[in-house]
C-alpha cells in the first residue's frame, strides 16, 4: 500500500539554494496590489513550466494578446527549478530500452529524440533572448560503479545501437572498463557513456523570461497560493479560483504548472503526481589544487541510486543525489514529503568529502561543501510527465510530473501547451511525445511505479 500524505502545498522558509543567492527584482513581485478580477489564461506556478508557458504564449507578433496572470505560492522560481542540479541531461540510452519494452520502440524513440532536441532548443533560447545564465553546452559522462547496472546499461546500449531505431544513440559513446575511470574521473568506474548535454543557472534563465513576459503585460502575483478551483465554469465560461488569503479571481483557461504540488489543487492527480524530496549541494575548492572538470557527469550506484554533477566556470561544483543514504529504508524522508524547509536528515552530511572520495585526483583538493539544500520533485506514477488538456475539465491544462528530470523536457512541452491554447492544436500535432498525453487510461490507472522502483533499489 502506498503511504498516504496530505494534499501537497509549498511550505514556508525553504532552505537556501545556491541558485537563489542572487535574487532578481521580480522575486517577490506583484504587478498590481489586488488580483485581476478576470483573465483569459491563468498560469499557476512560476517555475520553469509556468514561466516558459507564458513565454511561448506571448512569443509572437499578434496585435491582440490574451490577458495572462501567473499566481505563485512563494517567491518566483522558488520551487524545484530554483533548487535543482542545473543539469540539462537528456536520457538517450539508459531508460530508453525500458520504455521500448513497455511502450514499443517508436514511442520510446520519440521521448529520446524530444529530450535530445531540448539541449539545442535551450541553447537557441539563451542566444535568442541573450540570457545571462551560465549556459554551457557540454558532454555528460555517466559512470557506473555497480556491476549489475553496468551489465544492464551495456546491454541496453548495445541493443539500441544494433537496432538503429533510436537515432540519437549515435550521439552516445560507450567506454569499456579499460577507459571508464580515465574518461570519467570516477574511481572504480566499470563503464562510462558520454553524450551531449548542458548546464545552466536555472533561476537566472527563468527570471529573465519572467521579466520579459511581465514587461509584455503578464500580471505576476507572488506569495499567492491557490487553494481551490470551482468544479465547473460559470455561464460566461470562467472558472473561479480561490487563493489562501488574497481573495478569488476568474479565469477562462487554467494551466497547472504546479509540478509536485499539482494534487493540492487538482485532486485527480493524487497518487499520479507525488511530491518527492531531493537534496543538492554546492562544493567549492581552491582553484590551484583542483583538477579541471570539463564535462558534467553522473555516478550510478544501483537501481534509482545515482548522483549528478555539474562543474561551473567559477570553479565550484553542484552535486545532487545522495539517495543511498535515505532512499531504501526511509520512504517518509522523501515520498509524499513537501518539506524543503529542512534538510534530509540521514543525507545532510553526504556531500562532505564527496569529491575526494569519488573523483580521481581530488584527494588533496581541499574541496568543501558551501551549501546544501532540499527541493521537491513531482514524480509521476508512471514516470511520464503529464502534458496537455485534463480529461473532463474543459479549458484546464497541465504541464507537470517531470520526475526529477524536467530540464530536458519542459521547454518544448510548454511550447506544446501554448500551441494547444492559442492555435487549438490537437495534441498529436504539438511534437510532444505521445506518452506524455493526459489520457483517461493514465488517469484511471491504479499503478504506482514510484514505490516499485524503490523496492527495486533494495535488491
Ligand atoms: C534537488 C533537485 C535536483 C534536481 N536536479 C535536476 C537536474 O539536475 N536536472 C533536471 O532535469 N531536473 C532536476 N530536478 C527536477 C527539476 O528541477 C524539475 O523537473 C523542474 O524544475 C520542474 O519545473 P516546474 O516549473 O514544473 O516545477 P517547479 O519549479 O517546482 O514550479 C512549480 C511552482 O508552482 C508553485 N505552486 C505549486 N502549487 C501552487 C499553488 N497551489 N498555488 C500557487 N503556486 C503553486 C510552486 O511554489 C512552484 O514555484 C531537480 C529537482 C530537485 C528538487
Amino acid at each position: 500500500m502506498a503511504p498516504k500524505f496530505p494534499p501537497p502545498f509549498p511550505v514556508a522558509n525553504s532552505t537556501l539554494s545556491f541558485w537563489r543567492t542572487e535574487l532578481h527584482a521580480l522575486d517577490s513581485h506583484r504587478s498590481t496590489p489586488e488580483l485581476p478580477s478576470h483573465v483569459d489564461i491563468l498560469i499557476i506556478g512560476a517555475g520553469f513550466s509556468g514561466v516558459s508557458t507564458a513565454y511561448h504564449l506571448l512569443d509572437n507578433d499578434n496585435k491582440q494578446q490574451p490577458s495572462i496572470a501567473i499566481l505563485e505560492a512563494r517567491e518566483a522560481c522558488s520551487g524545484a527549478t530554483g533548487r535543482n542540479g542545473g543539469h540539462i541531461k537528456p536520457d538517450l540510452y539508459f531508460n530508453v530500452s525500458k520504455y521500448a519494452a513497455k511502450y514499443g520502440t517508436a514511442a520510446a524513440a520519440e521521448v529520446a529524440l524530444f529530450e535530445a532536441s531540448q539541449v539545442y532548443a535551450m541553447k537557441k533560447l539563451v542566444e535568442k533572448e541573450k540570457i545571462d545564465c551560465d549556459f554551457i553546452l557540454t558532454r555528460a559522462i555517466d559512470a557506473t560503479v555497480d556491476a549489475q547496472i553496468a551489465k544492464e546499461s551495456i546491454a541496453a546500449y548495445t541493443k539500441l545501437s544494433k537496432e538503429g531505431v533510436v537515432e540519437v544513440i549515435n550521439d552516445v559513446q560507450y567506454h569499456t572498463q579499460k577507459d571508464a575511470e580515465g574518461v570519467s574521473g570516477v574511481k572504480g568506474a566499470l563503464c562510462a557513456f558520454s553524450f551531449t548535454a548542458a548546464s545552466i543557472w536555472p533561476y537566472k534563465m527563468v527570471m529573465h523570461l519572467l521579466n520579459l513576459v511581465v514587461s509584455k503585460g503578464v500580471n505576476l502575483q507572488t506569495h499567492t497560493a491557490v487553494t481551490e478551483i470551482s468544479e465547473t465554469r460559470d455561464s460566461d465560461g470562467f472558472y473561479t479560483v480561490k487563493t489562501k488569503d488574497r481573495g478569488s479571481m476568474k479565469a477562462k483557461k487554467i494551466v497547472f504548472a504546479t509540478n509536485a504540488y499539482t494534487a493540492g489543487i487538482a485532486p485527480q492527480f493524487t497518487n499520479k503526481i507525488v511530491p518527492v524530496r531531493g537534496i543538492c549541494s554546492r562544493i567549492v575548492a581552491p582553484k590551484e589544487t583542483t583538477p579541471l572538470l570539463t564535462t558534467s557527469s553522473s555516478v550510478r550506484y544501483g537501481h534509482m541510486l545515482y548522483d549528478y554533477l555539474i562543474p561551473r566556470a567559477d570553479g565550484s561544483i553542484v552535486v545532487g543525489g545522495a539517495k543511498q543514504d535515505f532512499w531504501n529504508s526511509l520512504p517518509h524522508e522523501w515520498y509524499g514529503n513537501v518539506d524543503d524547509s529542512k534538510l534530509i536528515e540521514p543525507a545532510k552530511n553526504y556531500f562532505d568529502g564527496y569529491m575526494q572520495r569519488t573523483y580521481r585526483g581530488w584527494e588533496n583538493s581541499g574541496a568543501k561543501v558551501d551549501k546544501v539544500w532540499t527541493g521537491i520533485m513531482g514524480y509521476s506514477s508512471d514516470y511520464m510527465p503529464y502534458v496537455g488538456h485534463i480529461p473532463g475539465k474543459p479549458g484546464q491544462l497541465v504541464v507537470a510530473g517531470f520526475s526529477g528530470h524536467g530540464m530536458p523536457l519542459i521547454l518544448r512541452s510548454t511550447k506544446g501547451i501554448a500551441d494547444m491554447i492559442l492555435k487549438d492544436l490537437p495534441f498529436k500535432l504539438t511534437g510532444v511525445p505521445r506518452l506524455f498525453k493526459v489520457t483517461k487510461e493514465r488517469m484511471e490507472s491504479q499503478k504506482n511505479e514510484i514505490l516499485s522502483q524503490e523496492k527495486l533499489a533494495r535488491l
